[in-house]
């Protein structure tokens, strides 16, 4: 039985790639120190899993910036316009970031990047259901598969040097399977459909196998994570193609698949001539006695119950249980991992140094979670730590009777849910009148998203604050002086709709869940979002509850400015959820009611407080969409409550916005219309106008601010350009019903461009009114 990791995290314990690569960007470092740098971090994780009782230790996780480019740069897939002579690492690095990289974005926002200009960035895309990005690979007419980038092997003999005589280690590199990676390729003025590429690429495969059983390597872990999507006919023969050609090779492949259950591809699967086959144990729970039962004994089944996407700890004694039968049935053939790759979890809890104890007594990351895998081996193999496994269990009996983790109150609130009304008392088109009445705002009304440029000073202050080098009034007092700064701004600039700007929040749910109770915040638990970029996702350990208002005396304060409209400013439930590491022992539908219970709360509190109009940003609503279509409806039901308890509360004339800063809304509309916020904000400016396709199709009847300028740019858009659009919107959109807004917030702005841009809006909202 063998002990083997998928992939580990390979930003360091505190983050140390991240700030050499950005160093070299800066070429404050060079390249050779990179690669030390780089080597170091590689070392260390090899001696890590070496001393955790790791036997196959996997080799091309690390990677300077994603995994799926290292793939793109391996087999030659480098796009025209980045091409050169002979490849190095500055290619990659291109490809990943075009000329003018930006870092510092929104949390929502990692899928802009600089371009439109020649050597513009690869696409980006969230890597499954994950927050991680990888860089789309690009086909184009000219793209032709070809060994470059041999960085790959050198990694391995690399590795392979650590191969101690008598001693049971061995190296494993990871690729993304031949399969996945055409998926997930987009072409680019190229219409040759992508499986027509399946065999020229599967050449290139052979080649590398080869190379890499050359170097002395037995297995390969080839992962295929498509196989938990609801794949098409002609993607499950190109499976089978595939592994068929792969079947030659002279290393042993370990098929990988994680975060689903296979569904309709377990047969497939199963058939498959590979040497054998990884399954997610606990995303694929489901389907676990199924794949025991139908996988052939005499090949590898490896199972993951060491959650590599979540940071609890596993009940390992729960665990050992569920592999018995396997064990029975495989003996030697039964492999334990994580579920998937390491690198969704932080690298080491032992750094943290002021989680509470008990709560870091239920946590796990990346190297614990090794210690446990190794613990659940030992035990099927009969050598049971019992200390450890006591130790385990009575920490997992702790957590579930935990003061911490429990809270009746929030618990009964629970229990009496369906006392709240899951709607609004009066339907949008009663509300809609008595709100016009109310406000009296012209046509096209003007407002903006929330945020406004942070600067180094309000950065330098919340810092101060922080660590207690200005105190609590100081704060404050230069918190409402920024905020009377940018209510000045918007007054002069004639916005109609007016917002604080957000200068005490750093980040969209940090600001909240250090709030509430319930959520827990790490010293160094940071995760690799994409490139350099790390997110330190906040943990969701216990009851959600709102010990008291969390915004009500910035947006009073605000109110107290202005004889204008005030929007309040919150993030919903659905977001601070999908942008958090959330607990595992309830469903996450119960632990997202909590948070729009909490956000109930303060939005009435908001509104008596004579905040008449809140925004809810549900920024995240779309990234926490099921990998399987089958299981969209249900978590869109139940997204869509939660929105729906956080703001049924409020009076009719209370307006309620949202705000969503996607690029597809097409086939989530009829939620997004069942949220039935008054008013939605979207993104719409890079597209034209044409995302609003979607809500034209399905007639979606309440008030829309398609976004009019790309806030991702530092270039002001003009009066004209903007007329243009909203000109646009208003065929689609009855006028009545438009607003005039950015498409996101602009706290990544400066003032320069912001002002004159904000200026240019209102122009042209104006201009748009004497015509209509
Ligand atoms: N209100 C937030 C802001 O303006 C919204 C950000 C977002 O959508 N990501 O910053
Ligand atoms: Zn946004």
């Amino acid at each position: 039985m063998t002990i083997h990791n998928l992939g580990y995290p390979r930003i360091g314990d505190f983050r140390e790639l991240k700030f050499t690569i950005e160093a070299y960007w800066k070429g404050e470092k060079n390249l050779v120190e990179l690669e030390e740098q780089a080597r170091n971090i590689r070392y260390q994780n090899y001696q890590t899993q070496i001393a955790a009782g790791v036997e196959l230790i996997p080799v091309n996780d690390f990677a300077y910036y994603d995994q799926v480019l290292n793939m793109s740069t391996l087999l030659g897939v480098i796009p025209e316009r980045f091409a050169q002579e002979k490849y190095d690492v500055e290619v990659a690095f291109r490809m990943a970031r075009g000329r003018a990289p930006s870092d510092d974005g929104h949390h929502c926002c990692a899928h802009h990047q600089a371009n439109s200009k020649a050597g513009y960035a690869g696409a980006m895309k969230k890597w499954f259901d994950s927050n991680y990005h990888y860089i789309v690979p690009e086909f184009e007419e000219s793209t032709r598969f070809e060994i470059t980038d041999t960085r790959l092997f050198d990694e391995v003999a690399e590795a392979l040097a650590l191969r101690q005589d008598g001693k049971n280690i061995d190296f494993k590199p990871v690729l993304i399977g031949p399969v996945t990676y055409l998926y997930l390729a987009e072409n680019k003025g190229t219409s040759l459909p992508k499986l027509q590429r399946l065999e020229s690429l599967l050449d290139v495969y052979c080649e590398v196998l080869d190379r890499l059983a050359k170097l002395g390597i037995s297995w390969v872990q080839v992962d295929e994570p498509i196989l938990g999507l609801e794949l098409e006919q002609d993607w499950q023969n190109a499976f089978n193609q595939a592994y068929d050609t792969l079947a030659n090779s002279p290393a042993k492949l370990l098929l990988a698949t994680y975060f689903e259950t296979l569904g309709d591809n377990l047969e497939l699967a199963c058939r498959l001539p590979v040497a054998g086959l990884h399954y997610d144990g606990l995303r694929g729970q489901k389907q676990l006695d199924q794949l025991v039962n139908a996988y052939p004994v005499n090949k590898v089944l490896s199972i993951g119950l060491v959650d590599g996407r979540n940071i609890w700890k596993t009940d390992l004694n729960e665990a050992i249980k569920l592999l018995k039968e396997a064990k029975d049935k495989f003996a030697e053939n039964l492999w334990v991992a994580p579920s998937c790759s390491l690198l969704h979890v932080p690298v080491n809890l032992e750094v943290e140094e002021k989680l509470e104890s008990e709560l870091k007594n239920y946590l796990a990351f990346a190297k614990q979670k090794l210690s446990e895998i190794k613990l659940i081996a030992d035990a099927l193999n009969g050598r049971e730590n019992q200390q450890a496994l006591a130790d385990n269990s009575r920490a997992i009996a702790a957590k579930k009777n935990s003061k911490l983790v429990n809270d009746f109150e929030v618990q009964q609130r629970i229990a009496k849910l369906d006392e709240i009304a899951l709607k609004r008392p009066r339907p949008y088109a009663e509300r809609a009148p008595e709100q016009k009445a109310k406000f009296h705002l012209p046509l096209f009304p003007t407002t903006t998203i929330g945020s406004f440029p942070q600067t180094a000073e309000i950065r330098q202050v919340r810092r101060q604050f922080k660590s207690g080098d200005i105190s609590e009034a100081q704060y404050i007092e230069a918190m409402q002086a920024e905020i009377r700064d940018v209510c000045d701004r918007q007054q002069r600039i004639g916005i109609d709709v007016l917002v604080h700007g957000e200068p005490e929040r750093n980040d969209m749910v940090e600001y909240f869940g250090e709030q509430l109770d319930g959520y827990a915040f790490t010293q160094f638990g940071w995760v690799q979002s994409y490139g350099s970029r790390c997110v330190k996702p906040p943990i969701i350990f216990g009851d959600v509850s709102r010990p008291k208002a969390m915004t009500v005396a910035w947006s009073k304060y605000a109110q107290s400015q202005t004889e204008k409209i005030m929007k309040g400013m919150l993030t919903g439930a659905v977001t601070m959820l999908n942008w958090s590491f959330v607990r595992n022992d309830q469903p996450r539908e119960i632990t997202c009611n909590q948070i729009a219970l909490a956000l109930r709360d303060e939005v009435l509190d908001l509104e008596s407080a004579g905040i008449h109009m809140i925004q809810i940003d549900e920024a995240a609503l779309r990234e926490g969409l099921p990998l399987k279509k089958a299981d969209w409806q249900n978590y869109l039901n139940w997204a869509v409550n939660s929105f729906l308890i956080t703001t049924s509360g409020v009076a009719n004339t209370t307006q309620i916005h949202t705000h969503m800063c996607y690029s597809e809304f097409n086939d989530i509309i009829e939620a997004v219309a069942a949220m039935d916020a008054d008013v939605i904000t979207i993104e719409t400016s890079k597209s034209h106008m044409k995302l609003l396709d979607a809500f034209v199709d399905f007639a979606y009847p309440n008030e829309i601010g398609p976004g009019v300028y790309d806030i991702h740019s530092p270039n002001i858009p003009t009066v004209e350009q903007m007329v243009k659009l909203i000109e646009q919107a208003s065929k689609l959109i009855p006028v009545e019903r438009l607003w005039v807004n950015p498409d996101c917030g602009l706290k990544t702005r400066g003032w320069t461009e912001t002002e004159p841009a904000l200026v240019n809006m209102v122009e042209a909202a104006k201009q748009l009114r004497e015509s209509f």
